[in-house]
């Protein structure tokens, strides 16, 4: 039977009301009124990627008194075909974002609900022959009509359509398929309860890989077209899988909650990972990796993959009430990462780890301007994608540990299996876990969770020593400020150390106010250094004493502990930026510390400072003029090393700073195959990347060197990828003019990485005079990169855009647009005065 309401004209205008995107009120409005929501969707892929994605939904919801139905769904007016509610047609009403299915189509109880429709590509990453969906933090509705917020979770049934040879692959297992002609449709098996961010599906030409570890079998979808690559990994990440998962199942003393596990690995991801329920998405390149992986990439690889199958657990069995708590899933996420890989690393430091990983990027925006609370309050979903960074990443992690150390390992375990328990297939808010956790310790963790969660910033360390006539200590104290003025204390577990000659004393202290004495100092004689910071333990900038520092700058391998060396150099850092140690002078300690440094970790952690203050803090001359050092001490460093990964890490820094004509000569001549590097294999990633280098060096012949390097590409996508940076390598200032416009279309910002490498080359600091023309631009360009791009593509935006530049001319130009340019969101300046947070100071630096 048909019907066609005309209920739009009838219906009354405020029922009709909702705001763009998806707002908290309605959010709440439907969670309220809506439940048993099943999803039966049908996709179906044209081979060509310009045609339309076309699909019909079938959803079924419970209401609990006839109210309107709102749908999320981008362009719905173009995109809609028809509508109908049970078995009557109906016409819906269309405002931007949402389809709205009057209350007077609906009743008590059960509703049927038919949309046929047109998907928008936006979310699909569609390719010539393979595409994936990444709904993530609220995307799903620019490809469906759907409820687009993560306390509505529902049970999905998909069914696929695509070119006959494409393979599929979704959060459920495949139940069925049926195949004509050219074209086959496979039927998904229906989900376990899901929020639309980890619905997912990818199709297309890929490559399968089974495995059977634990009596479960796990399946890997690839595109490597290097047939010794993918079998030097796939064991490893099969493995690496399996154990994560034995271990998540013994520490939450839950099963596996779903059905099957795959895992996908997409070639130029936006992200590490993604954690669709049952079917992982990951950067290819991070899982594939080449013979001369370094230890921090196996490692890496390693964290990613426990981090994303974690998830499963954290984040898709129990998952945030609304988007300000997403911070929760990530942070148990790399809690649980950390706990998982050790094992699989006997030989590494792990706190040692915990520290390189976590506080270096923490610490790069919580020292800026642009820095955010962990925990901030979320009006609309269009904003979500800006609450992720290294502050939900990196420093909820460390809050974490804080956490746990104030709690105990034990209750704190039991408290998350209890919360797990509790709210699985559900949801939940960080104020249930805290809640559960309150009731197992005497502490007040409403209050320390005000003071690490809700506010933003970091404190400020400064140590005084009193000593007696006789040189030992009288009182050592440390001081906490708050260096935004609030007078907010971070209570805090910490270790002081204090150095002596081929010894040091590590001193445990619970630092909670303002000054805080260490009374197991008393007595002790005066030390060569004092690091508040000891075993990377306390969270703040630490200003160093002028003794201590110039002791560390000048001894740091007499220090015999690896950890305590790697939490001298990250506060050393720190005291850089803070002008209280001179660039040069940090890295000519660096070049004399590196040979005699032991672990891997610290050389990669101090090669990346060495590189970061080479670049952005050295005027040209001075860099100039300390290049011909800094490359024998880089070449040396390579010939020394006696791993691969080492060697690899070495070369690398050496082939990103290179400057001499020697040098580039070298490089030059490694690059055409010509000098070889004893246990250092090269593959097409490598070749690539010194190819890029030499070329914005604008070496004699570069133009050939990137067509020759265009040309011996084999990898289609690594192809494509390079043919689209070429233009930004260019010598030509016009070239890289045209590189740079080409980025106000949508269409050619798509591919995210590829655009942020040509960002990259494109400011340069060696173009740093030329590109300037480029910030102001870039800056205005970042409120659209916001609106269309994926979630980390604003800051990676902006750190392109502003990397290669010192000059207090560049850091105006960011100062004036800021205050210029009203309309922007807080966050989107935020994103803008973190990236610019070392221009500013490398600015300031060069004016003092
Ligand atoms: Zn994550």
């Amino acid at each position: 039977m048909f019907t066609l309401l005309l209920m739009a004209l009838a219906a009354d205008s405020l029922s009709n009301s909702v705001d763009r995107g998806i707002s908290e009120v309605l959010a709440r409005e439907r969670a309220a009124g809506y439940s048993a929501v099943r999803y039966d969707v049908a996709f179906t892929v044209p081979a060509d990627r310009r045609q339309p994605v076309e699909g019909v939904l079938r959803l079924t919801l419970t209401l609990s008194a006839p109210r309107r139905i709102v749908f999320d769904f981008s362009a719905p007016k173009e995109r809609i075909r028809t509508v109908r509610v049970g078995d009557t047609a109906v016409v819906p009403v269309y405002v931007e974002d949402h389809v709205i299915i009057p209350a007077e189509a609906t009743r008590q109880g059960d509703n049927r609900i038919e949309i046929r429709f047109a998907a928008g590509d936006e979310a699909l990453n569609r390719n010539d022959d393979f595409l994936y969906t990444l709904f993530v933090p609220a995307r799903a509705h620019l490809t469906f009509p759907c409820f687009d917020q993560p306390d509505i979770k529902a049970r999905y049934t998909l069914s696929l359509d695509v070119p006959a040879g494409w393979q599929t692959v979704a959060n459920a297992a495949e139940a069925g398929r049926d195949e004509t002609g050219d074209r086959v449709r496979v039927r998904f098996a229906e989900t376990k309860p899901l929020p639309t961010y980890l619905f997912g599906f990818v199709a297309g030409k890929f490559s399968v890989e089974r495995a059977t570890r634990n009596n479960r079998e796990l399946r890997m979808f690839h595109r490597e077209t290097d047939a010794a690559k993918v079998a030097r990994n796939r064991d490893a990440l099969f493995d690496l899988h399996a154990a994560a998962l034995a271990w998540l199942e013994e520490y939450t003393s839950i099963p596996y909650p779903f059905d099957k596990l795959d895992f996908i690995l997409i070639p130029s991801f936006q992200f590490g990972g993604m954690e669709h329920a049952g079917a992982i998405l990951y950067n290819a390149s991070g899982m594939m990796l080449d013979e001369s992986a370094t230890q921090n990439q196996l490692l890496n690889r390693a964290s990613t993959i426990a981090h994303e199958t974690a998830h499963m657990w954290f984040g898709d069995l129990v998952t945030m009430r609304w988007f300000n708590d997403v911070w929760m899933k990530e942070v148990f996420a790399n809690f649980m990462a950390a706990k998982i890989v050790n094992p699989s690393f006997p030989d590494v430091n792990h706190e040692l780890r915990f520290l390189l990983s976590n506080y270096p990027d923490a610490y790069s925006v919580d020292r800026t301007a642009g820095s955010n609370p962990i925990r901030q309050p979320l009006s609309n979903l269009n904003d979500a994608g800006q609450l992720y960074g290294p502050i939900i990443y990196e420093k909820a992690p460390i809050v974490m540990r804080q956490l746990e150390m104030v709690v105990g390992e034990q209750r704190f375990r039991d408290g998350l299996r209890e919360y797990l328990k509790t709210y699985a297939f559900g949801n939940a808010t960080w104020l249930d876990l805290v809640r559960i956790l309150d009731a197992k310790t005497p502490d007040n963790l409403a209050a320390w969770s005000r003071a690490w969660v809700e506010e933003r910033g970091r404190p400020q360390f400064t140590t005084s020593l009193r000593l007696s006539r006789s040189n030992t200590i009288q009182r050592l104290t440390i001081t906490m400020t708050d260096p935004q003025g609030r007078r907010i204390i971070w209570p805090q577990r910490m270790r002081i150390t204090l150095g002596y000659a081929g010894a040091q004393k590590d001193l445990a202290v619970y630092a909670n106010a303002r000054d805080t004495v260490v009374r197991e100092a008393v007595g002790l004689p005066k030390p060569l250094f004092v690091l508040p910071n000891g075993a990377g333990l306390g969270y703040g900038l630490f200003l160093l004493d002028e003794e201590s520092a110039g002791y560390l700058l000048a001894n740091m391998p007499r220090l015999g502990d690896a950890l305590t060396r790697g939490a001298a150099w990250v506060t050393l850092w720190d005291n850089v930026l803070e002008g209280r140690v001179a660039p040069g002078a940090f890295i000519d300690a660096a070049l004399r510390a590196l040979p005699e440094e032991t672990d891997e970790q610290n050389t990669q952690r101090v090669l990346a400072y060495v590189s970061r203050a080479y670049w952005r803090y050295l005027p040209q001359q001075e860099r100039l003029a300390r290049a011909p050092v800094l490359e024998t001490a880089l070449r040396a460093g390579i010939a020394r090393a006696n791993t691969t990964s080492l060697k690899s890490a070495w070369f690398s820094a050496f082939r990103d700073d290179v400057l001499t004509k020697d040098g580039t000569a070298w490089l030059e001549s490694v690059w055409k195959r010509d000098e070889k590097i004893p246990g250092l294999p090269f593959v097409e990633t490598d070749e690539i990347a010194m190819a890029m280098e030499l070329a914005v060096r604008e070496v004699p012949g570069w133009q050939e060197i990137l067509q020759t390097q265009l040309d011996r590409t084999q990898n289609p996508d690594r192809k494509a990828r390079f043919a689209f940076v070429m233009p930004a390598l260019s010598a030509d200032p016009q070239v890289r003019g045209a590189a740079f416009e080409r980025f106000h279309l949508l269409e050619n910002r798509r591919r995210e990485p590829w655009v942020t490498e040509s960002l990259a080359y494109l400011n340069h600091p060696l173009r740093e005079a030329d590109s300037e023309r480029f910030i102001r631009p870039g800056l205005e360009l970042l409120a659209d990169i916001q609106r269309t791009g994926d979630i980390f593509f604003p800051s990676n935006w902006t750190g392109t855009l502003l990397w290669g530049h010192r000059s207090p001319r560049a850091a105006a130009t960011v100062r004036d647009f800021l205050a210029q340019e009203l309309q922007y969101s807080e966050r989107l300046r935020w994103t803008i005065l973190s990236s610019a947070d070392d221009l500013f100071r490398a600015a300031g630096l060069s004016v003092r």
